[in-house]
């Protein structure tokens, strides 16, 4: 008889994975009755998404998970930290751009789960009982990124008043007219 993946039993198959490498695939609910944790070395050379928004080689970035219950909820507590490159949108050259963030996600299964979820957590849907936590990971690291990235000004070597697109939209403003102005000219014609 031949032994397939499928016969492993589920539960030892979990167990192998606690080690120092984080888990490819986890079942979260049984994570956070293991109260599963990791902390550790991301390598995100697969990281597909964070690779369109970065330039240049990444460094490996410094990450933890913990899975556990809080006010009766499970949840995941994490930490994402490190530096990336990324292209300084004034002038177009490399900018290293560090974070350090904590974040925590409520799991659940329903938008009435996701209701009453503490305000500061984020919710995270696993109706389909898998998890990559390198995905998650991934996402924490992105919405740890500024959607625009930038040198300080006085590191830039961009001309702020020629291509900072702040400056450029105050002045497309200006160009607009003001809708008190319209209505105080109809007034007057009147
Ligand atoms: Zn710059």
């Amino acid at each position: 008889m031949q032994e397939t993946f499928d016969s492993m039993p589920l539960h030892d198959y979990h167990c192998a994975l606690m080690s120092a490498q984080l888990p490819v695939i986890v079942d979260p609910l049984f994570m956070v009755k293991r109260e599963f944790a990791w902390s550790g070395e991301l390598e995100t050379g697969g990281m597909e998404r964070l690779a369109t928004h970065v330039s240049g080689a990444a460094e490996p970035i410094s990450a933890t998970l913990e899975f556990g219950r809080e006010h009766g909820k499970a949840r995941i507590r994490g930490h994402v930290q490190g530096q990336v490159e990324m292209i300084c949108q004034r002038c177009m050259l490399p900018v290293t751009i560090s974070f350090d963030q904590s974040f925590c996600l409520g799991l659940v299964q329903s938008q009435a789960e996701e209701e009453r979820l503490p305000e500061d957590w984020e919710a995270c849907y696993i109706n389909d009982a898998e998890m990559y936590p390198v995905d998650v990971l991934e996402e924490e690291i992105l919405l740890a990124l500024p959607l625009v990235a930038r040198h300080e000004d006085v590191n830039c070597a961009g001309d702020p008043a020629q291509t900072d697109p702040e400056s450029e939209q105050a002045q497309e403003q200006e160009k607009r007219p003001n809708p008190f102005d319209v209505l105080a000219q109809l007034k007057q014609s009147r």
